[in-house]
């Protein structure tokens, strides 16, 4: 009989994952187990009453490097090229994005010029920091908060207006906790490599086996920033669904694997509550710290390193308005935790994709809510009511943007642990892990946004690897 692989999670980690063990020349008996009714995890759009789209969680995907490239192919794959909705370099949500310090919007400066005007909210040309990078020597430790990294190589300012606004944009999270060497691997190695992150940005680690299609060549050649799909981001899980089922792939849903344990063969047993599965690998792409209440007593070591990931929550609330205007055209700005604890920032959805934006055409846009404000209200138990995060995220609409009518439309969701926090010595958790999997021989498999990357590209990427790990081929390739 052939070998049966489990795979746990049904967000894009896993869909990807599956996808890429059942497009095997053999491939296995594969089983994706879903707890919730729908797949997709964080990825999930919703229609407004006039056609709308509004995005729950990741609203762009970027075609850059080699990962995006990959994801790209996937597209092309699942016959998603006519959906595909391109934010071309051209465009003004391609070349703007915006600060919102002292209560102000400011361009954050683009292109070499930009960098030798005054460019406020920093008090001086952002070339100085420059020469300050390139003249750094390169740090001693094997890892360093994203903040100390900054401010040593660059100044305080870019450190506690640009990077704290970073992290809070990508990963809700705060910079003086999060790791340089697993949130941002590139900057980290290009001061290892060349001493400095400019130099090592400009001559680049080396472009490795590009994957290539015509989709690829046209985000190449139009200068991509980011793609959505038409009818939204959950398209993608929808069209892999569709793939893996027509691939034999079981599919269960709403069934949440409550437990797991090694069975004297060396094959798993994962327990559904009223039924289990047997495997003789588990692919694991739910988050680390849900894994790490289920693996059985011989795993201990494992559980105590993944049970260390924690994951911050983020309340996501998308505002239409009909005949609304923006001050400003771009991608959208960001909100530095001096200037506000609780508005991590502001996407300007309909600049980026007006496709979406309904019939007839309301202005949307979403702003985040998070940081240690959220943490504080957490904390303390306090009530956290749909009401609470409208009234905070339609204030910040006014203020920052100008849009004081009250919206004709409004969605408010508070996502629970959404994004986990690599903070520092994050790979020291990692290099346990991976030691442990090693020396235990276990059949188990980690991907997923708890390891190296929390972006939909690393995620699908995680699963590629888990699923040519699994099939024993070069990941790499
Ligand atoms: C608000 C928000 C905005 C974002 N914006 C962007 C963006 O613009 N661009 C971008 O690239 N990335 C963005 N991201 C990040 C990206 O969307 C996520 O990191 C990614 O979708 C995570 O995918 P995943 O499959 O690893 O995990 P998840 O999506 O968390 O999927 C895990 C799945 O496992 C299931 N599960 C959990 N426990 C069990 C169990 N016991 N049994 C069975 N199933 C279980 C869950 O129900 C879930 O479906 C954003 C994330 C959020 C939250």
């Amino acid at each position: 009989m052939g070998r049966t692989v489990v795979v746990l999670g049904g967000g894009i980690s896993g869909l990807a994952a599956s996808y890429h063990l059942s497009r095997a020349p053999c491939p296995p008996k594969v089983v994706l187990v879903e707890g919730s009714e729908r797949l997709g995890g964080w990825i999930r759009s919703v229609r407004g009453p006039d056609g709308a789209v509004f995005e729950l969680g990741p609203r762009g995907i970027r075609p850059a490097g080699v990962l995006g490239a990959r994801t790209l192919l996937m597209v092309s794959e699942l016959g998603l090229d006519s959906e595909v909705l391109p934010v071309r370099g051209d465009h003004a949500a391609a070349q703007n994005r915006f600060l919102y310090v002292g209560g102000a919007l400011h361009a954050l400066p683009s292109g070499f010029r930009g960098l030798l005007r005054p460019s406020p909210p920093f008090s001086k040309p952002l070339f100085w920091a420059g020469l300050k990078e390139l003249t750094t020597p390169r740090g001693k430790d094997p890892d360093e908060t994203v903040h100390s990294f900054t401010q040593r190589r660059l100044g305080p300012e870019v450190a506690s207006l640009a990077m704290d606004s970073l992290c809070r944009g990508v990963f809700a999270g705060n910079s003086r906790e999060l790791s340089i060497r697993s949130c941002f691997p590139s900057l980290f190695q290009a001061e290892q490599t060349h001493r400095s992150i400019l130099l090592g940005l400009l001559l680049g680690a080396g472009r490795g086996p590009q994957p290539d299609s015509a989709l690829i060549r046209q985000a190449r050649a139009e200068r991509w920033s980011q793609w959505s799909l038409r009818e939204g981001l959950e398209t993608l899980p929808q069209a892999l669904n569709t793939h893996l089922t027509s691939r034999g792939v079981s599919v269960l849903r709403g069934q949440p694997v409550c437990g797991l344990s090694l069975e004297a063969e060396g094959c798993w047993k994962v327990s559904l509550g009223d039924s289990n599965l047997e495997a003789d690998h588990i692919i694991s792409a739910i988050p680390a710290s849900v894994l790490s209440k289920l693996l059985p007593a011989e795993a201990a070591p494992l559980a105590r390193a993944l049970s260390t990931i924690t994951a911050v929550s983020v309340a996501v609330v998308n505002l239409q308005y009909r005949g609304g205007r923006l001050p400003v055209q771009g991608f959208g700005h960001l909100v530095p935790s001096s200037e506000d604890p609780g508005i991590l920032g502001i996407v300007y959805d309909s600049v980026a994709f007006p496709e979406q934006d309904g019939s007839p055409p309301g202005l949307r846009v979403t702003v985040m809510l998070g940081g240690s404000w959220l943490r504080t209200l957490e904390a303390r138990g306090s009530v956290l009511s749909q009401e609470l995060f409208q009234k905070e995220a339609e204030k910040a609409a006014a203020t920052q943007l100008g849009l004081k009518e009250p919206p004709s439309h409004c969605l408010v969701h508070l996502h629970k642990n959404c994004i986990p926090q690599y903070t520092l010595g994050h790979w020291q958790k990692l290099e346990s892990a991976t030691q442990f999997l090693a020396a235990q021989k276990l059949p188990l498999t980690l991907a997923g946004a708890s390891y190296e990357g929390v972006a939909v590209n690393d995620c699908i990427e995680s699963g590629r690897q888990a699923a040519a790990r699994v099939l024993g081929t070069e990941p790499n390739s």
